[in-house]
């Protein structure tokens, strides 16, 4: 059975990446939509179908991409991207837009990392250790640097206690801080999962646009679909949902449980596609 979104927009939105699948980008998040969370973010592995899943759906749609705040390299690599059958144009926009990977060339494309990136690194683990939070993980991603308090006792308190430090640290160097689940990033300004998402609908020419996402930092995203359907674009707001994160579903068109949910969306919508290419 198909599944269904619960507003109308979304509604004419699948309706229209099924009748123009040429002119459809599909774009995803990777933590916590293709991949679950876990505690230890370097072995936040995929759903095991949905890397298939998503091979499948590339035969039919003008673009599918990826769009993380990870590395490029990272998320293709813990995806196990290079190489997966079917995946020859497949994207990844890693670092919110600032990386990029294409299945083609099977090479990341990067930029320097922002001044005042090292300044944090280096006040980062005394300021955690000021807040009681010094044994929360630094994953240094190189363009941004991230806070995961997921393996602390009571994580909840410590980053409430550390976000808006956090955020101080962050403004005084020239970036932003970026909450999300039991995560602080902290990172350059003026590139979000929004802007990512417009560059690739202009790149690919796309008339319909799906985004899904799990975080808060995915809002953006979510921001652009609706401004690309003001001007006439059609769009699908998905949300991958979780417990952690009430905001993103209030705001989706269609909101399915977690990776797996995702993964059965993908599958249900290749199945209509397939359907529809049997039948024209
Ligand atoms: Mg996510």
């Amino acid at each position: 059975m198909a599944i269904a979104a619960k507003t109308e927009a979304g509604r004419d939105g699948i309706a229209a990446l099924l009748d123009r699948p040429a002119q459809a980008l599909a774009a995803f998040d990777y933590d916590g939509t293709l991949a679950p969370i876990v505690a230890d973010p370097s072995r936040a592995y995929p759903h095991p179908r949905v890397v298939s899943a998503l091979a499948s759906l590339s035969r039919h749609l003008g673009l599918v991409a990826i769009i993380t705040g990870r590395p490029a390299g990272l998320a293709v690599e813990l995806a196990g991207l290079a190489g997966a059958p079917g995946l020859d144009r497949l994207m990844v926009l890693g670092h919110y837009g600032m990386e990029r990977w294409d299945a083609a060339s099977g090479k990341v494309a990067t930029v320097a990392p922002p001044d005042g990136l090292r300044a944090v690194r280096t006040a980062l683990p005394s300021l955690l250790t000021s807040l009681g939070a010094g044994r929360a993980d630094i994953e240094d991603k190189g363009l941004s640097v991230a806070v995961h308090v997921r393996r602390l006792d009571d994580p909840a308190g410590v980053f409430a206690a550390v976000e808006g430090p956090l955020r101080e640290l962050a403004e005084e160097h020239g970036l932003v801080a970026e909450p999300g689940r039991m995560v602080v990033e902290l990172r350059p300004r003026g590139m979000h999962k929004g802007v990512a998402l417009r560059g690739l609908v202009t790149e690919a020419r796309a008339t319909v646009v799906t985004f899904t996402g799990d975080d808060l930092g995915d809002l953006t995203a979510f921001a652009e679909i609706e401004r690309l359907r003001a001007d006439g674009f059609d769009g699908v707001r998905i949300c991958s949902g979780s417990a952690e994160v009430r905001l993103l579903r209030k705001q989706a068109d269609l909101v399915v449980d977690g990776p797996e949910g995702v993964t059965r969306w993908i599958e249900d919508l290749v199945g209509q596609l397939d359907a529809r290419r049997s039948t024209s």
